[in-house]
């Protein structure tokens, strides 16, 4: 396949734009896949550079989401550490930062999403990081270990991730959140509560409720961090995870929809029948939520990569998924499955005091999520009760005696 040759165009080199690829090739799409990223590696998995990776108890290798060999023995071209700078719809091309114009059939947009900066004094700081890429990890594992201390501001998932991680690695840690509690925005109180005090009891600091007025720093390097309180907290690094926005620019400047990501239907799909956008770029619907949103997950990059390749080579759309999501930290395995929309009450199931226990947000009697801590059944119930939209009672739910099998009304 030549040049000239129009296939499927991908645009970023992540986990949503290499998994399309493969998706691809394995539905039988047999034209030309171009994936085109400006990272300089092929693509691979951003998790374990918060959790396993950073702790050095996972190498590069496995990073990786396909093989080396996949892409030739796939025919699939790779072109790396080069950013697609515009989309021309009208005739159908991108425009590649290294002057090269590519024509498409059809052009999937997995730009994914950028860290949020913190436009505070100081904010340019050396120390001051974010985390997104195979490379920021790599600095951020550099100001990691004994006797090196970490201010992390943002108490989401990276923060707490990395505080863990930091802890692991015999270095201090003190994570600085706006709300007055850690993960307001995703989890309930308890698991909120739950998640301070393991931390604690860990040896990780928490200031809560703080605002963040300014970096300090000696020699253009980050010594501290100043509260709207007044009060600095010292460290020899600092972790900015207050979120991210999407990438969504080149669709912007195409004309395509954006709100907060870009628009898409249920195919993964654009108002333009020729463009996709899958995974972290996008503003999906969630069927099963009635409602438009912006998913931050794998398996949410999972799910619109099949939607999209689906849509390509035209197979049925795939079933919808409930929303998932783990983090990992110390010895805690947390899923959340669905999402707490119009929630109206909560069953805790299990004791957080034994770290095994599950959070059910429920709607009426239909379970909306489920939050759980050491806990598989009740996240794979839980999972399978909120696709399913069965009635639940709560008394069976709270009840640990009760299977996850029975719970259903
Ligand atoms: P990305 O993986 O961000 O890929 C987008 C790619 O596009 C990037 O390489 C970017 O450089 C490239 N790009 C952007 N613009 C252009 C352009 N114009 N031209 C060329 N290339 C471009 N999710 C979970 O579900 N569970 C977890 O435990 C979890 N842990 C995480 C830990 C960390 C440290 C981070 C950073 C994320 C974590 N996530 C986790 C989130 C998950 O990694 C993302 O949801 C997922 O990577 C989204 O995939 P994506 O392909 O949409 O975006
Ligand atoms: P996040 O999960 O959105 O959390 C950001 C946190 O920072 C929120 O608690 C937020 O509070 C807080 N915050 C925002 N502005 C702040 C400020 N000025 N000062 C102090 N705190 C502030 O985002 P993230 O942790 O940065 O993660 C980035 C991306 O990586 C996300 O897409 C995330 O899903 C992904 N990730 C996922 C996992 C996982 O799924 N296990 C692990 C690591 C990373 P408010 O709620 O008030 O805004």
């Amino acid at each position: 396949m030549g040049e000239n040759d129009a296939g499927v165009i991908i645009v970023g080199a992540g986990h949503a734009g290499g998994t399309a690829a493969a998706q691809l090739r394995q539905f039988g799409y047999d034209k030309r896949i171009v994936v085109v990223g400006e990272e300089p590696i092929a693509p691979y998995q951003r998790p374990p550079l918060s959790k396993a990776w950073l702790k050095g108890e996972a190498d590069a290798d496995s990073l990786a989401l396909k093989p080396d060999s996949f892409y030739e023995q796939a025919n699939v071209e790779l072109i790396l550490g080069v950013r697609v700078t515009a989309i021309s719809r009208d005739t159908k091309t991108v425009a590649l930062s290294d002057g090269r114009v590519l024509p498409y059939e059809f052009l999937v947009l997995a730009t994914g999403a950028r860290p949020r900066p913190l436009p505070i004094p100081g904010a340019d700081l050396k120390g001051v990081m974010a985390l997104r890429s195979a490379a920021d990890a790599e600095m951020l594992k550099a100001a990691l270990g004994p006797g090196k201390r970490l201010a992390v501001i943002g108490g989401g998932y990276i923060g707490l991730e990395v505080a863990a991680s930091a802890r692991a690695l015999g270095g201090e840690a003190v994570v600085v959140e706006r709300e007055p509690r850690i993960l307001a925005r995703v989890s309930c109180k308890t698991l909120s509560d739950f998640f301070t005090d393991y931390h604690r009891a860990r040896g990780v600091d928490f200031k809560l409720d703080a605002v963040v007025d300014s970096f300090v720093g000696e020699d253009r390097h980050v010594t501290g961090v100043r509260l709207g309180s007044g009060e600095t907290i010292a460290c020899d690094a600092a972790l900015v995870g207050i979120g991210v926005a999407p990438n969504d620019e080149l669709a912007r400047e195409a004309g395509l929809e954006c709100t907060g990501g870009i628009v898409v239907d249920e195919h993964a799909r654009t108002a333009d029948p020729s463009i996709f956008a899958i995974g972290d770029v996008t503003h999906r619907p969630l069927p099963m939520y009635d409602r438009m949103f912006r998913l931050e997950s794998v398996a949410n990059a999972l799910e619109q990569a099949r939607q999209a390749a689906s849509a390509i080579v035209g197979r049925p759309a795939p079933a919808h998924e409930v929303t998932w999501n783990w983090s990992d930290q110390y010895d805690l395995k947390y899923q959340f499955a669905g999402l707490p929309f119009d929630v109206d009450d909560v069953v805790v199931r299990g004791d957080p005091a034994t770290a095994k226990f599950a959070v059910f947000h429920l709607s009426g009697d239909k379970i909306q999520a489920v939050e759980a801590v050491n806990a598989p059944a009740e996240f794979m119930g839980g999972r399978q009760l909120i696709g399913q939209r069965r009635s639940v009672s709560r008394a069976k739910l709270a009840d640990m005696s009760v299977s996850m099998k029975e719970v259903a009304a």
